[in-house]
């Protein structure tokens, strides 16, 4: 585990936070004080995707690994409504399973449900969707990628076949002509990955940025496009118009290696510029100079990021972006073609290995009957046995304690609460369970909740892999051990499926669980037959697909045919549409949620970090000065915001960065000024992806509501 460079007593792993996964070296403290952290974090320049930048999130991961901050023993609750208090694990875990048992019994096995997460390692991904087919017998297992990706996972499988975040690497970046981001802030989300973007300029290349906020990113493009939040769909229609009206179609591409151009042409040729102006609010002249930099470009890249898929047509939206790169001939070739920054740590190989609620490991589908032959086979159980699609995240914590919803809920490193649409009514629901179960490292506001919680090893404390934005698995190594009293998701599994009569099948070892994986995903999409852990050490992860252990990996996909049947992508040919909730005269205004720099999704784990919690103690509401000005609202001043769902309190925070019929919230914090209390569930008919991205709101001088 110590790479070249690092010294005997570093170990070489990657950071617990975002989708970036960047490299870096955890080095031992000696004599730590009492409720310090036990290792520090230094440079692992040798690891190619950061080259030893971190930011601060990863830099200050340490803290997390301090006593105090954490859980060390699991907790259980005695009755409804009473506190929580102490428990042993064997308790707990009886606990546990009695209740399981005692629902599965009244309700049948669909009442029991799991909610994973996007950060799990691909080995506990794996084995939780294993666990919830093979021990509960459940459909209803989703986790919470379903709230970050899942738009631009459903258009990348619609237009391509196959879905990888980036089908390229990071390392691609830097040689394309043009880039458009769109809805991605990465100088607040990943800031190392700002170099790729840097290095593009320097090599004179155009960066387009497109957001409804000046950001920090935005503020380093060559040209912002600011649209009304809930556009992009028509954004991307107004310039493929443009690009087809100056004869910019890569037209060989096109008849060679598409299908649909026709219907999608058809469709784009009606969102006339001033159409388009109308609707988004971006001047026509803008959106001549972005079809005409993009278009002209001899290589062009599109990368989305939640900005543009977060939304009731967030899969139509991105597949308006790849109709785009399509139409340009900007796909399946190098430094060319559309990519996803995924968010969460591994949101990648968490949609890959069977957490979802459609999906088989392999990212294969749960309703193909090959691929629960196959999967069957590698569980050993009879494929009929295995349970059909269960609901979405979303409609999973609609549904709890309703007659027809789940009455018992495992939760594995995931935070509703605070990162779930409509958080309030989502909080009520959890309320109403027989049974809620949380495996945390810290006693989240979900964890609160729970009738037993269960505090589990984080990311240095144990071995696995995750597969980072660009599809590279790489691996998570074990630098120290855990607290006394704090155990692994896989042995907790392996202890609770026990307890439930399956004997076999859920080892504690996670290498051991990765070569099950492998040969469970050996022949889908997502295919690690080739990978293992040596290798990864040694190559500084591998690309998957990778069918064998001969196989090199595969850092660009696409290069020869696409993954459809006809070897053809596919035109979308889809029109914009408004979005679940547009503004009216009741709630004027559009309200935007993000993240900012030294948080982190709901907040669970760096709401704990001193440092970051300095930088960002705690909510705010963007507002233009025109807008504050009109409201009569101080910078500073507390003031509410009110939705249809519920109504939310924070300083205001007074900015030109953004438009003045929109506010901005960040969403890490829980409690008044809690964004989630606002926003809308109305869900993407595809994707099931919640709207977060857009709903409409009014803002009250608090005192005069
Ligand atoms: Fe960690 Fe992401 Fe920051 Fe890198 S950019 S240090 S992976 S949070």
């Amino acid at each position: 585990a110590t790479p070249a460079g690092g010294t005997a007593a570093e170990t070489a792993t990657h950071c617990p936070y975002c989708a970036l996964q960047c490299g870096m070296r955890l080095r031992p403290v000696e004599a730590a004080s009492a409720g310090a952290a036990p290792v520090e974090v230094t440079e692992r320049p040798d690891f190619p995707v950061n080259r030893g930048a971190l930011c601060g999130k990863g830099r200050s991961a340490p803290a997390l690994l301090a006593r105090g901050v954490r859980l060390t023993e699991p907790l259980v609750r005695d009755r409804p409504g009473g506190p929580l208090r102490a428990a042993g694990w064997d308790e707990a875990l009886d606990r546990v399973a009695a209740g399981v048992r005692t629902v599965r019994e009244r309700y049948g096995a669909d009442a029991v449900g799991v909610f994973g997460g996007g950060g799990l390692t691909n080995e506990k991904a794996y084995q939780l969707g294993k666990f919830a087919r093979v021990v509960l017998g459940t459909a209803n297992i989703d986790y919470n990628g379903r709230f970050c990706m899942s738009s631009a996972a459903a258009a990348h499988r619609r237009a391509f076949g196959l879905d990888r975040g980036l089908p390229f690497p990071l390392a691609d970046v830097p040689h394309t002509g043009c880039l458009i981001l769109v809805g991605a802030n990465p100088a607040d989300t990943m800031p190392p990955a700002l170099r790729y973007f840097r290095e593009l300029r320097e090599n004179g290349g155009t960066l387009i940025v497109v957001d409804p906020r000046r950001t920090r990113t935005a503020e380093q493009a060559d040209l912002h496009l600011q649209p009304r939040p809930g556009t992009d769909l028509a954004l991307a229609l107004g310039l493929l118009h443009l690009v087809i009206a100056d004869g910019l179609v890569d037209e060989e591409f096109v008849a060679a290696r598409t299908t649909g151009y026709d219907r999608a042409r058809a469709v784009a040729m009606a969102h006339w510029p001033d159409r388009v102006e109308r609707i988004t609010g971006v001047p026509v002249s803008r959106l001549r100079e972005a079809a005409g930099l993009f278009g002209r470009a001899a290589t062009g890249m599109v990368l989305t990021a939640r900005g543009p898929e977060q939304h009731s047509k967030g899969t139509d939206t991105v597949g308006a972006w790849i109709d785009l790169c399509l139409a340009t001939g900007n796909a399946g070739r190098p430094y060319a073609g559309y990519g996803c920054l995924t968010g969460q740590g591994n949101g990648q190989g968490g949609r890959e290995h069977g957490q979802k609620a459609d999906q088989l490991p392999g990212y294969r589908s749960i309703e193909d009957q090959a691929a629960r032959a196959h999967v069957a086979a590698v569980w050993g159980v009879d494929p009929d046995a295995l349970p059909r699609a269960g609901r979405s995240a979303y409609e999973l914590l609609d549904g709890l304690g309703r007659p027809d919803g789940a009455r018992a809920l495992l939760v594995a490193g995931s935070n509703p609460v605070v990162s779930a649409p409509n958080a309030a009514h989502v909080t009520a629901r959890l309320r109403e369970l027989d049974l809620l179960v949380v495996a945390d490292l810290v006693l989240s506001e979900t964890a609160r909740l729970a009738d037993v919680v269960l505090p589990v090893t984080q990311w240095a404390e144990e071995d696995g892999t995750t597969t980072n934005l660009e599809g590279r698995v790489i691996l998570r190594r074990r630098a120290l051990d855990p607290p006394e009293g704090v155990r692994g998701e896989l042995w907790l599994l392996g202890e609770l499926a026990r307890r439930l009569g399956v004997d076999r099948g859920f080892p504690a070892d996670a290498e051991q669980v990765f070569e099950e994986l492998r040969r469970a995903s050996a022949g889908g999409d997502a295919d690690y037959a080739g990978i293992s852990y040596r290798r990864i050490a040694a190559e500084h992860g591998v690309f998957w697909p990778c069918p064998d252990p001969a196989h090199p990996g595969t850092p660009r996909l696409f290069l020869e045919r696409f993954a459809t049947p006809d070897g053809r992508a596919r035109f979308a040919a889809v029109t914009h549409r408004p979005a679940g909730e547009e503004p009216d005269r009741e709630y004027p205004l559009h309200l935007t949620t993000g993240r900012v720099l030294a948080q982190y999704q709901s907040g669970a784990q760096t709401r704990r970090v001193a440092e970051l919690n300095a930088a960002a103690p705690g909510p705010f509401v963007e507002l233009h000065p025109r807008l504050a000005e009109r409201l009569g609202v101080a910078d500073g001043e507390p003031v509410a915001v009110v939705s249809r769902r519920g109504r939310a309190v924070a300083p205001a925070r007074v900015s030109a960065a953004i438009r003045a019929d929109t506010v901005f919230m960040p969403f890490h914090w829980p409690g008044a000024g809690r964004a989630n209390s606002l926003t809308n569930p109305a869900l993407d008919p595809v994707s099931r992806m919640p709207e977060f991205k857009t709903c409409a709101v009014r803002v009250e001088r608090i005192g005069i509501a």
